[in-house]
């Protein structure tokens, strides 16, 4: 009879999901780049597939020691699911987001708006990553994996801060330029009223020092480290 789920396995498990979502990643990622328009965008998104590519990097590292040390347990050197399914985890999660994703970026819109599509498209997948690493971590540190968890903890700060550079770009820029676009269009690109255009821009930066003193992410990333 096969044994029965521990704390361990479900890491393994997350750690393989997470593996699979970072692939997809890696390879939803240059679509994205290339449809986006605004240059500060593009070089954002470029600098999270340089990351990315080490954050798979980090996961073989994670996968290498949870199968160094769970050797003894199982004698296969391969992981519980993959005993069971036959290994080849595929993250749905990933799968449905990045589709869905795609399916928004194909539809008729002008550059702008469709750079905030982009946008909310990459925060949903930086909220699920946020989501498994910090499972993974906390697994991680309730079983005293102390170097799983760190190289956990650093690629969840990488994903906090990704998701916190593209909140900023939103606010600051992009969100701002979607709106407008269509004004001007409107408008017949005439754009004869610059000082309304003026406006969402100060919000948008007053809303982000506001965040910023919060530090939402830090904060929260400080909190999840003493939950488990
Ligand atoms: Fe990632
Ligand atoms: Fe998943
Ligand atoms: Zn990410």
């Amino acid at each position: 009879m096969e044994q029965m789920l521990n704390l361990r396995h479900l890491l393994q498990h997350e750690v393989e999901d997470l593996s699979s979502a970072e692939d997809q990643i890696i390879e939803a990622l240059p679509q994205m780049i290339e449809m986006a328009s605004s240059p500060e965008l593009k070089k954002a998104l470029n600098e999270h597939l340089k990351v990315t590519r080490e954050q798979k990097k980090r996961l073989e590292k994670v996968q290498q020691s949870l199968t160094r040390g769970g050797a003894e347990e199982n004698g296969t050197g391969k992981s519980f699911f993959e005993r069971i399914f036959g290994g080849g985890t595929k993250c749905k999660g990933m799968e449905g987001l990045i589709k869905e994703g795609q399916k928004m970026m194909g539809e008729d819109m002008d550059a702008q708006v469709r750079d905030a599509a982009i946008i909310a498209s990459c925060q949903k997948i930086e909220h699920y990553e946020i989501s498994g690493y910090g499972t993974a971590r906390a697994y991680a540190n309730q079983l005293n994996l102390v170097e799983v968890e760190r190289l956990l903890q650093t690629t969840l700060n990488e994903e906090y801060k990704a998701d916190d550079l593209l909140t900023i770009l939103a606010l600051q820029k992009v969100n701002v330029d979607a709106e407008g676009g269509k004004k001007n269009r409107k408008a017949g690109n005439s754009n004869p009223d610059n000082s309304k255009k003026k406006s969402p821009v100060k919000k948008a930066v007053s809303k982000k020092t506001a965040s910023k003193k919060k530090a939402p992410a830090k904060a929260a990333a400080k909190k999840a480290k003493t939950r488990s």
